[in-house]
This record gives structure tokens, C-alpha cells and sequence, in this order.
């Protein structure tokens, strides 16, 4: 099992979902976790449910499209656990709809968050991840959740595809730019079939919506989608975060992990 004993994560949007499950598994790879997200009772009680099982984690109060709450956000990470290794840029947003009835207000709430977000977390995260990392055989780790929708075009997803495609070269540049010595960051992101948490719910939603199908139906169809025939679960995406964060990925860096139980190999 990869092992983050010694470094410190940031993992944002990690109240619930994949967020969550990568808490769960950093915590449980030997990491100090800051938790961070809009939801704070949530937010607090996954940060409890951590601790009371012996890890060390915190929580954060934070919107990612807020520059000042990522200031705090990596602020909290140096006062709590004296700095920062890894940043799990998590936290999005997700609605779909034809071009032709998406709002620019909602087009620019989807860049807000998933795009905007991503970046702000970057700029605020690299200055203090390179404090420990530069220099240091272990790099710091910036890991990005984009999506399969990151990766080519779905109708109907023209907002969600054309953030999570951003995120994509987002991260390439990242790496290119934090690969030397004086950053020592490598910077990778992942991309998710349909995964089992609230969000993979409003995509059962939107089946149920346009075709009138009832819920285990429209689950089913969208299990269908996978060759593994199912839903991914958050914890699968966790573990490639895991990997990613940990020195076992030692020279993986600008690359895009799939996690899609086969869906991009057809
Ligand atoms: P989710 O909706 O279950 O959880 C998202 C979390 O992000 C929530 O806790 C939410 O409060 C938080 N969040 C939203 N806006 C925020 C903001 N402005 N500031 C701070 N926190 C905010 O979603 P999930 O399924 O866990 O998705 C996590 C990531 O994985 C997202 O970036 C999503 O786009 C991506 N993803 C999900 C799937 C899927 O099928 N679930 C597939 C591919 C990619």
C-alpha cells in the first residue's frame, strides 16, 4: 500500500463523495488531512469521524472560488500541521443541458467553480508545497479531478466538458512548469467514469428526466455505459489519488489517470 506518512494533504470539497473517500484513504495511507469544503456540518463531522478512528484531520470552511478562503485554507494547513505536500483540487459543480438554453450565468458558475477554482487553488497551494518539497528527493503533489467528460465531447455537457477539458491542460502546465528542482511538484490529473456519489446521482436524474425511466432502470443504464458494467465507487478514484500523492508515482508527472471501468477504451 502506498505509504504518506510524513506529509500533508489538502483536499478540497472532501466533506462527502470522492472528496470524502480520498480523506478516508490519505488518512489511512499514514497522511495529516485538511478537509476542506462549503459544507462546514458536514465538513466537521467527516473530520470527527477521522479523528475519533486515531487519524489526525482537520476541517476547513472554504469556497474554492474565493481567493482569500484559499489563503486561509493553506494558512490552516501550515498553523495546524506546519505546512503543506499535497493538494487535492476536488471540489465541482455539475449540470448539464443543450448550449442553446445554458445561461452565461451558469456557463461562468461551472468555470467558477471547476476552473477558477482549480486555479486559485494552484497559485495559492505551490508557494507553500515548494517550501518542503524543493530540493527534497519526495515531491510535493498537486492532483486534479477532471473527468472522462474532460476528455471528449458529450452533447448536452458543453459546459461541464468544455471545465473539466480545462482542468486537463490545466494540470499539463502545472507540471511543466513545477517539475524542476526549484518546485520539485509533480502535477496529475484524474478522470472518472460515473462514480457513485451524489453528483453520479443527478446523471441517473437527468436519464430519469429525458426518458421517463424509473430510478433502478436508469441506473442501470448508466451501469451499462461501464464495460465493468457498474458505477465506480469513490473509494477506486481514492486510491489512484493515493498513488498520485505518494512517492510510488515518483515520475508521473502531467499525466491523466482514467478511472472508468473501461468506458474510454471503446
Ligand atoms: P459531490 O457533489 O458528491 O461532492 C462535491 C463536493 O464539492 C461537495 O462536498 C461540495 O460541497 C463541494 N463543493 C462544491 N462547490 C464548492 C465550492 N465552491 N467550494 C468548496 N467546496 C465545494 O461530487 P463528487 O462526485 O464527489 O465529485 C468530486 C469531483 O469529481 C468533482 O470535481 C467532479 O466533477 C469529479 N467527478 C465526479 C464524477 C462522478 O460521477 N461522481 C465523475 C467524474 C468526475
Amino acid at each position: 500500500m502506498a505509504d504518506l506518512k510524513d506529509k500533508i494533504a489538502l483536499i478540497s470539497g472532501g466533506a462527502r463523495g470522492i472528496g470524502g473517500a480520498i480523506a478516508d484513504a490519505m488518512c489511512a495511507a499514514g497522511a495529516r488531512v485538511v478537509i476542506s469544503d462549503l459544507l462546514d456540518k458536514e465538513g466537521e463531522d467527516k473530520a470527527l469521524e477521522l479523528t475519533s478512528k486515531g487519524y489526525q484531520a482537520t476541517f476547513v470552511k472554504h469556497d474554492v472560488t474565493k481567493e482569500t478562503d484559499w489563503s486561509n485554507a493553506i494558512l490552516h494547513c501550515s498553523d495546524t500541521y506546519g505546512g503543506l505536500d499535497i493538494l487535492v483540487n476536488n471540489a465541482g459543480i455539475y449540470f448539464n443541458g443543450p448550449i442553446e438554453e445554458t445561461s452565461l450565468e451558469a456557463w461562468k458558475q461551472m468555470f467558477s467553480v471547476n476552473v477558477e477554482g482549480v486555479f486559485l487553488g494552484t497559485k495559492a497551494a505551490i508557494p507553500e508545497i515548494k517550501k518542503r518539497s524543493m530540493k527534497r528527493e519526495s515531491s510535493g503533489s498537486i492532483i486534479n479531478l477532471s473527468s472522462i467528460a474532460g476528455l471528449g465531447g458529450s452533447p448536452n455537457h458543453g459546459a461541464y466538458t468544455a471545465s473539466k477539458g480545462a482542468v486537463r491542460l490545466f494540470t499539463k502546465s502545472t507540471a511543466l512548469e513545477c517539475a524542476s528542482l526549484e518546485y520539485n511538484i509533480r502535477a496529475n490529473s484524474i478522470h472518472p467514469g460515473v462514480i457513485d456519489t451524489l453528483m453520479g446521482s443527478q446523471v441517473v436524474d437527468t436519464i430519469i428526466e429525458q426518458t421517463g425511466s424509473g430510478d433502478n432502470e436508469a441506473r442501470a443504464q448508466v451501469s451499462e455505459l461501464h464495460p465493468l458494467g457498474r458505477f465506480g465507487k469513490p473509494e477506486e478514484v481514492a486510491q489512484t489519488a493515493v498513488f498520485l500523492a505518494s512517492d510510488d508515482s515518483s515520475f508521473i508527472t502531467g499525466t491523466e489517470l482514467i478511472v472508468d471501468g473501461g468506458i474510454t477504451a471503446k
